[in-house]
């Protein structure tokens, strides 16, 4: 049915100088399997360590292996919007370079592809070796998320780890917002999609690059980049806040009118201050982040620089970018 196709493996790797290596055999080992052209695209996130260096190692005796050298670091998300703007396969499969994703499980993605879907999420049903924070705010994340975007369905447990069309990289290119969500956004895109499970392993070596600060703005770019909702919450909250005060100001008045007593104010009056003053803040922080986005947006800055440009233009002028 589809013959003469090609691969793209986009790898985004920052810091990973110790899991490098391995990666890569496996990848190489599973590959080797398709009898299919491929290019291993590994993306450096502007590494400190030795990563890009290894794969340059890799790069000199196999010219399947492209490097995206970033200037600096960009991060994952980037990382991964770079190496669909550079992949050229007819199938593009994004893949976590510390071997939490196993490469094994590709060829079962191939499969669902050849059947005519365009997009093939790859779904955790376990998630090994994470610590129990890791997967209750992961698990909380995913439904959060899924509970504040009703037009889109982005699935549930499901990373980067995931093969996409020809058709779906392209329409991908097309989209250079700026605080990206790449998850979301192949949701956004459409085509049809299906899912297959995989158990998510254990680092193989090194740390997740995804403290807790990080899992955050990632989780905010999530739900700011496919939701109003925060801001249409803000609204709700306003009107029950000022249908709260205005049954205070009544039993005050009444109190006020009808007793004798001084009755005093003071205490509830500081607490309700407060408590609308921090509202307040919290309704400007969440507006922060929306005017932040499209301040972002106007810049118009690239979303990345490469180190190498030059090397990979001349690359793809030649035409020397796959091998068996
Ligand atoms: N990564 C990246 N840039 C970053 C952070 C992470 O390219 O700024 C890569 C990292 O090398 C790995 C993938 O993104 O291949 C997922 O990161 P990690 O495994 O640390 O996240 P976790 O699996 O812990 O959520
Ligand atoms: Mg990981």
């Amino acid at each position: 049915m589809k013959d003469n196709v090609r691969y793209s493996v986009i790898i985004p790797a920052y810091n990973e100088g110790a899991v490098i290596n391995e990666t890569y055999r496996r990848l190489k080992q599973v590959m080797k399997t398709l009898n299919e052209p491929y290019e291993l695209l590994f993306v450096n996130d502007g590494s400190r360590d030795q990563t890009a260096e290894i794969i340059k190692g890799f790069a000199a005796s196999d010219p399947s292996v492209k490097l995206l050298d970033f200037s600096r670091n960009f991060g994952h998300q980037i990382a991964i919007t770079a190496g669909m703007d550079y992949a050229r396969g007819d199938a593009v499969i994004i893949i976590d370079a510390d071997l939490q994703d196993p490469p094994e499980v590709i060829p079962q993605m191939i499969d669902q592809w050849r059947q005519g879907y365009e997009i093939v999420y790859a779904k955790r049903s376990k998630r090994m070796g994470e610590t129990f924070f890791k997967r209750t705010t992961a698990f909380l994340f995913y439904r959060i998320l899924r509970a504040l975007t009703e037009d889109i369905n982005i699935p549930l447990d499901t990373g980067d780890f995931r093969l996409i069309d020809r058709k779906v990289c392209d329409a991908m290119r097309d989209i250079r917002e700026k605080n990206r969500f790449v998850r979301g956004l192949v949701s956004w895109v459409g085509f049809r999609s299906t899912a297959i499970e995989y158990t998510r392993e254990e680092r193989f070596a090194g740390e997740t690059k995804y403290p807790l600060k990080k899992m955050l703005r990632f989780s905010i770019d999530g739900v700011a980049s496919f939701s109003y909702k925060p801001l249409k919450l803000a609204a709700s909250f306003g009107l029950v806040v000022v249908a709260a005060s205005f049954i205070c100001l009544v039993v005050f008045l009444t109190q006020i009118l009808f007793s004798y007593s001084a009755v005093s104010c003071w205490p509830p009056l500081i607490a309700c201050l407060l408590l609308l003053d921090g509202f307040i803040l919290i309704v400007l922080g969440v507006l922060g982040e929306y005017v932040g986005r499209i301040y972002d947006e106007t810049k118009n800055r690239p979303l990345y620089i490469l180190r190498n440009k030059q090397e990979l233009e001349d690359a793809k002028h030649n035409g020397v970018i796959y091998s068996e």
